[in-house]
């Protein structure tokens, strides 16, 4: 009677919410002092100040009406306009207000461009490990998800693999970096490699190769690493941003689509986006939401938090003999687990009430995504429990 891919979507929880119900309940019954939940990538640290006295002074100053009223369907022009001035101020990328779809969130960023582009028939390559989210994305449209693997240890996109996996049908190929779950930073290098097979690879096909970046975590990178901004090295590109993770506002929804002027019939791509936008009925991203992200464009949440977790963590981890992909940026460890099963070896964590996913959804099975978005002293009682864990295995 209802649509039976949606029922399913609908019902099955993922796991890592799964498992942060879990820890919701086990901290009623322990006190939440006694459980280490590591979980969910929920930013820790809080919004700068900028964004309480951003509501402010748009609560004082504004027309009460106008701030809470419909703006245009792709967003306030003006609040646009900010966006793209600050990109081309950050990367030079030659865009204006007429390249910026505002939006809910990079959730909504990726389902309008996905459901924008993508057709029965086609397929859309991601890089393990990926959000698994981009399966619930892409559903509606018929299209197929390929999977690639990176390259081993690094983690890097594997030039070779994803050179044998693109062919005619591909349509869109996904890259997340920062990536969740593997913390990993695609270098730059190999970014601009990547962007050279696709080139070739349009020119081979005689179409169009999309590339989505999907970059939550843009501002989350803690050592000296430059993230290339890949509208500047590939034409037919969209990147999908988001404010949840950078200002700490994931619950606020906002985030925007940059539509690249140099895509394949650019008019027609941005008219794609706002027409997706609208069938899934994400037109005009939240009013307020959009002039507090106009005023606080060049600001975000104290990253060094996270980088401090990340050193103390990588490194006492490491020390007691975990395996962790060294991660560059966003707030995630992914550690290999003990035992081939990963879901066997997160059950044993939960013993010592730490609560890690298991990175099977995220298509890399034998390992275990650990949010350190967290306070530091939650990881600083937690290392015991990480070392009787590791104990186990000896
Ligand atoms: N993409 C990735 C890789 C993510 O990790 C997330 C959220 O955690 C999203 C997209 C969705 O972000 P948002 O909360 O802005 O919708």
């Amino acid at each position: 009677m209802y649509t039976e891919s949606l029922v399913k979507f609908g019902k099955v929880r993922s796991e890592i919410r799964d498992l942060f119900e879990y820890g919701m309940k086990r901290k009623a019954e322990i006190g939440a002092e006694n459980v280490f939940d590591f979980s969910i990538g929920n930013p820790s640290v809080p919004a700068p100040d900028c964004v309480n006295d951003a509501i402010k002074e748009l609560v004082d100053d504004f027309d009460a009406v106008a701030l809470h009223g419909y703006t245009s369907a792709q967003g306030d022009a003006n609040v646009r306009e900010t966006v793209a001035n600050y990109i081309n101020d950050k990367f030079n990328a030659g865009i204006s207000a007429d390249n910026i779809y505002m939006t809910c969130g990079a959730a909504a960023s990726l389902s309008i461009v996905m459901n924008a582009v993508l057709q029965a028939g086609d397929e859309c390559i991601v890089i393990k490990p990926y959000f698994p989210e981009y399966g619930v994305f892409l559903e509606r449209t018929g299209a197929k998800l390929v999977e690639v693997d990176p390259e081993e240890k690094t983690f890097q996109i594997d030039i070779e693999k994803m050179s044998s996996a693109i062919n005619e049908k591909t349509k869109m190929v996904v890259i997340n970096s920062p990536n969740n779950p593997s913390g990993v930073v695609y270098k730059k290098d190999n970014v601009l490699a990547f962007c050279k097979l696709l080139k070739e690879k349009e020119e081979e096909y005689g179409h169009p190769i999309f590339l989505v970046s999907d970059e939550p975590y843009r501002a989350l990178v803690y050592d000296d690493i430059e993230l290339p901004y890949l509208i500047n090295h590939y034409d037919n590109t969209f990147v999908c941003y988001s404010y949840s993770k950078a200002l700490s506002l994931p619950g606020e929804r906002i985030g925007y689509v940059v539509v690249s002027p140099k895509i394949a019939n650019y008019e027609d791509a941005y008219a794609a986006v706002c027409g997706s936008g609208r069938a899934l009925g994400y037109v005009c991203a939240p009013a307020m939401w959009q002039r507090v992200i106009a005023k606080c464009i060049d600001k975000t949440s104290d990253v060094s938090i996270y980088k401090k977790n990340r050193d103390l963590f990588y490194n006492s981890l490491t020390e007691m003999g975990y395996e962790c992909v060294y991660p560059d940026g966003a707030f995630y460890l992914f550690v290999k687990a003990m035992e081939d099963d990963s879901r066997a070896f997160a059950e044993k964590a939960k013993k010592h009430e730490l609560l890690v996913v298991p990175a099977d959804s995220f298509g890399a099975p034998g390992y275990v995504r650990v949010s350190y978005c967290v306070n530091t002293e939650q990881i600083e009682r937690a290392l015991p429990a990480f070392k009787a864990l590791a104990e186990e295995y000896k």
